[in-house]
């Protein structure tokens, strides 16, 4: 299984998410390029990065499993202010650019929030956002994050992935991350996964889906919220996340934890220990306050 978390960026920018992910005994993992909440970039070292490129394959690592993660400022979907959304075009570029210089291949992005606007008029503008900021020079591939359904948000159902892709000029350079806590809170039942994948496959392919993100969830299915819980402490459960972790259809995708911290401290070397197991940790936060 190709498996991770979120590591955070820090000091030592890319070198230093290795590290963490080796760490947590993880063989993949997920990252911001800055905090997800500004648009504060500081230049890339490109030795730092050689040595991290070196890290990673002395612990067997394919870089070709790590997956970028775009700032939540980012906001296609809503068009008001024309200088707000172009703001978030140039910088979804700019953090393309990133990754290109980072050897990172995925960048995972949440379709946005409509706001004051009509989804049809929301699908526009992040279709036009994207069909900027994708050419056909464009090396790495941008991955819609499926949605909770949080406020506006866009991206909510197969649907709506569905008439974002169809839409994109440049098809090859664009896929699908799968979040188990947005589905189940948009009202996807995880314990028939399968029905879900056959769905999706129907609709879009499931060559299309290129990470999931494994998270448990606090709250009901339907329940449009988007609050993370530690693996086997939300409403999925720990059974059905062992289930959507070992699905043979989705067996080369890398899963990835989005679960919360425990008192500051992260919880992904245990958890990942109990996936691996297959082993419920009803003790979890002994573990990683010890
Ligand atoms: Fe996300
Ligand atoms: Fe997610
Ligand atoms: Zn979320």
């Amino acid at each position: 299984m190709i498996i991770g978390s979120h590591v955070n960026y820090g000091k030592e920018g890319l070198l230093g998410c290795v590290k963490q992910a080796i760490s947590y005994n993880a063989n993949t993992f997920m990252f911001y390029t800055g905090a997800p909440q500004n648009s504060i970039r500081k230049a890339i070292d490109m030795q730092d990065v050689a040595k991290a490129h070196n890290l990673l394959k002395e612990n067997n690592i394919n870089i070709d499993t790590i997956i970028c993660h775009a700032p939540y400022i980012i906001n296609l979907a809503n068009k008001a202010k024309p200088e707000a959304w172009q703001f978030s075009v140039n910088f979804l570029k700019e953090e393309l650019k990133r990754c290109e210089l980072l050897g990172v291949s995925y960048i995972v992005l949440h379709p946005g929030s409509c706001v004051n606007e009509t989804r049809e008029n929301a699908l526009q503008n992040i279709c036009g956002g994207l069909n900027e900021v994708i050419d056909s020079e464009t090396k790495v591939m941008i991955l819609l994050e499926t949605m909770a359904g949080k406020g506006t948000e866009y991206g909510i159902n197969t649907n709506e992935i569905k008439q974002i892709l169809n839409n994109i000029i440049y098809k090859n350079k664009i896929g699908v991350c799968l979040d188990t806590c947005h589905l189940n809170d948009s009202g996807v039942d995880m314990s028939n996964f399968d029905i879900y994948l056959d769905e999706f496959a129907k609709e879009i392919g499931l060559d299309k889906v290129k990470c999931l993100h494994l998270n448990d969830s606090l709250n009901p299915m339907g329940s449009h919220k988007d609050r993370h819980a530690n693996i086997g402490y939300g409403t999925i459960g720990f059974d059905t996340l062992i289930n959507i972790a070992y699905n043979p259809r989705i067996k080369d995708v890398p899963k990835i934890l989005e679960t919360p911290y425990i008192e500051d401290h992260a919880p992904y070397y245990y958890e990942i220990k109990a996936i691996l197991e297959k082993k419920f940790n009803d003790h979890l936060k002994e573990d990683v306050l010890k």
